[in-house]
């Protein structure tokens, strides 16, 4: 077994290296995999460039190794795990609890307040390298017929499907997204697998619409030359919806959105704000009776995401953008940037490292 193993350590904004680290140790209940595949999400960029508030305000502390999406193959277990065994097909969840406390020692991890979010905030080392060590309890087996690919998604989707459900989205809703990254366009895919019987996305780029059009949306906005409520009015009755799902982080669409939910609808907010809520008319909230819920995480959504991908009704290569093997990670992150106007997910090819350093 090797000692070493490469990972891309960032040691702050716009500092991220390619280096040798030491193979963390087992303990007990921990599970040592062989990363296959890594998905680039926007947090990962916003805390490479510093941007993101949790950069600013000291929460994320460096260095670490990003890298919450990812897929891989268990390599080796500690001596207590009795689920998982070296071969098994895994993927990983975006927090690590204590394991000590009430709430850990009850099975309810996501209330633990000592948690460690993958890559992120006070972070526990990701996927963006060769192996990742993680206890047994946030290790999820991946289906043999859902690929390392998909299983790069599954966080993602989670994520957006645990929006779709705090919206509660019902059969025959009339659904607007807002956003055409991975979370808007894998939302308003679920959107479509939970019934909805029309889907509205909007985005500022037309290659990523092109995708939304194949993937959920039956009409795809372009913000910067369209409305979104002028569309609406000539596509639907009085041109309101059902729930809006906000992915794009935009304040001014989610404030916008306030005029074209209909009586008793849901918004629910995914993305990252950093923002103040001012000068929002509570009354179009009260007397609309719109209920206005936020969604982050993907506790409890893995397994029906996993399903979904395995039957094949939420197949995700049309979100695969671009790939990147390990040692190219650096240019993976600059082509977020760079690239913007095409990306909607970059994958890390893991298990190359090795080849042309
Ligand atoms: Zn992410
Ligand atoms: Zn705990």
């Amino acid at each position: 077994m090797k000692q070493t193993m490469k990972a891309a350590r960032l040691f702050g904004p716009n500092d991220l290296r390619l280096m040798d680290v030491p193979i963390p140790e087992l303990g007990p209940r921990d599970i040592l995999s062989k990363v296959k595949r890594a998905g680039l999400c926007g947090t990962d960029y916003s805390i490479y460039s510093g941007e993101f508030s949790f950069v600013k305000n000291g929460l994320v502390r460096f260095p670490f190794t990003p890298g919450h999406e990812w897929s891989g193959v268990v390599v080796a277990v500690g001596s207590e795990v009795v689920n998982f065994k070296p071969g098994d097909r895994i993927i990983g969840e975006t927090f690590v609890s204590c394991g000590k406390c009430d709430f850990c020692l009850r099975g309810r991890y996501d209330n633990c307040q000592d948690v460690r979010s993958v890559g992120t905030i006070n972070a526990w080392d990701g996927g963006f390298a060769e192996y990742t060590v993680f206890p047994d309890r946030h290790i999820f087996h991946l289906p043999d017929s859902v690929s390392f690919d998909a299983g790069a998604f599954v966080e993602p989707a989670a994520t957006s499907l645990n929006a779709i459900q705090m919206a509660s989205v019902q059969l025959g809703d009339v659904v607007l997204v807002h956003g055409s990254g991975p979370l808007g366009l894998l939302a308003a895919k679920l959107a479509k697998l939970s019934g909805a019987s029309k889907v509205f996305v909007t985005g500022r780029k037309d290659a990523k619409l092109t995708v939304a059009r194949s993937f959920g949306a039956d009409v795809a906005i372009n913000t910067t030359r369209e409305s979104f409520a002028e569309v609406l009015a000539r596509h639907t009755t009085n041109g309101k919806v059902d729930r809006v799902i906000e992915t794009s982080g935009s304040f001014e669409l989610l404030l916008q959105s306030l005029d074209v939910i209909r009586t008793r609808g849901t918004l629910a907010a995914v993305a990252f704000y950093d923002r103040v809520l001012q000068q929002v008319e509570i009354d179009k909230i009260v007397f609309g009776q719109i209920s206005l819920v936020g969604a982050s995480g993907s506790t409890g959504t893995y397994e029906p995401v996993m399903a979904l991908m395995a039957s094949g009704d939420l197949d995700i290569t049309p979100l695969i953008s671009g790939r990147y093997r390990l040692k190219d990670i650096l240019q993976g992150y600059r082509d977020m940037k760079d690239r913007n106007d095409i990306r909607i997910k970059w994958l890390v090819d893991c298990d190359d490292a090795e080849q042309g350093q």
